[in-house]
């Protein structure tokens, strides 16, 4: 079965109450209210969901251990039944000028009155040799996601800045037998509560850059440094750089709050811009958006814009 639509002249002519850029937990779960709230809603997805190298998806209750494409599968299933239309493409450019006017990478543009931009981060994996064909694999980023599954095995923590002190501590909850590489970053950059709190949590520190990764059968066994000795490890976790994707919200002049994990718009609770009219959630407003989260940051922006769009129409035949 074809899940996509293809983009008719209807869409095309017509103004939908919502369009949703982003088809991954958040912009699924907003299309899935806007849905049963009876609002003509597309959604445009590019099909670029940031667990894609992920086999599983943990920690979200009832869904535990699903792969990410089964629940996007079964997401997109259940917006179809509220006759939400989903075309797989790239919305490119957004512009004002009373609706707004969303074009799209394979030609032409769609309008609509509200936006929601649900386009989620990209991971910038650090430059060391095997780490990007091993991401979601056995180079992990996050604990909560995949510490059950290695616990107890050997782990490496491969910094990235002297931030990733908080990692190499926090994956000591799922193994005793941590090795902390500081790659790139001196001992000297580590203060002494940092040095206190790795020594208590049994953290091994090894100072020197990593030149890459060893991979024997399909499986990591080891982390080579530049000077050729070789520790032995199973796993190795990695601070990715992530690069929001804001993109659109800059084009609309949203404003957007430097943090260390990059730059993020600003929002209400609900997911409201500085922009009226456009709400953002999951990955695109904050970098530890869970899929869990995500899915309820669609479903909070979702009811938000369901009262705005009710209310603008009350007071305008009020007005009237
Ligand atoms: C390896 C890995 C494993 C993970 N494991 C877990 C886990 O076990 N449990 C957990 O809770 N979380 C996990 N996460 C985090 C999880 O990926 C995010 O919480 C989740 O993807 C956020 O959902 P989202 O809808 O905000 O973004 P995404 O899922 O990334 O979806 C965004 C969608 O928007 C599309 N898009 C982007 N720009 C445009 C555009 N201009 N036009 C149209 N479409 C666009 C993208 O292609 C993508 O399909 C993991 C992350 C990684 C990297």
């Amino acid at each position: 079965m074809n899940e996509f639509d293809e983009l008719d002249q209807t869409d095309r002519d017509g103004v939908h109450d919502v369009v949703v850029v982003g088809g991954g937990p958040a912009g699924l779960s907003a299309a899935l209210v806007l849905g049963r709230a009876r609002h003509r809603t597309l959604v445009v997805d590019a099909g670029e969901p940031r667990n894609a190298p992920s086999a599983h998806i943990q920690g979200y209750l009832t869904r535990d251990g699903m792969s990410p494409a089964e629940f996007l599968a079964r997401g997109r299933e259940e917006i179809a039944r509220y006759g939400v239309r989903l075309v797989r493409d790239r919305v490119t450019d957004v512009t004002r000028d009373g609706d707004f006017a969303v074009t799209l990478r394979t030609g032409g543009a769609v309008r609509a009155r509200r936006l929601l931009v649900a386009t989620g981060l990209k991971d910038e994996l650090p430059d060391v040799e095997g780490v990007a064909e091993r991401f979601g694999r056995d180079v992990l980023h996050c604990p909560f996601c995949h510490g059950w599954e290695v616990r107890d095995e050997s782990f490496g923590v491969l910094a990235s800045s002297a931030m990733s002190v908080h990692q190499a501590l926090m994956v000591s909850q799922w193994s005793k037998d941590v090795t902390f590489f500081l790659h790139r970053v001196s001992e000297a950059e580590l203060s002494d509560q940092d040095l206190r709190r790795l020594a208590a949590a049994g953290v091994d520190v090894v100072p020197g850059e990593v030149a890459g990764l060893v991979v024997e059968d399909d499986r990591l066994t080891g982390v080579r440094l530049a000077d050729g000795t070789v520790r032995a490890r199973s796993v190795l976790f990695a601070g990715p750089r992530p690069v929001p994707g804001t993109g659109l919200l800059q084009r609309l002049g949203a404003e957007l709050d430097e943090t260390p994990f990059g730059a993020y718009p600003v929002v209400d609770p609900t997911g409201l811009t500085t922009v009226p009219g456009v709400w953002a959630a999951g990955n695109a407003i904050g970098f530890s958006e869970q899929v869990v989260h995500a899915a309820s940051g669609g479903y909070r922006a979702a009811t938000a814009i369901v009262g705005d769009l009710l209310m603008t129409r009350l007071d305008a035949a009020v007005d009237a």
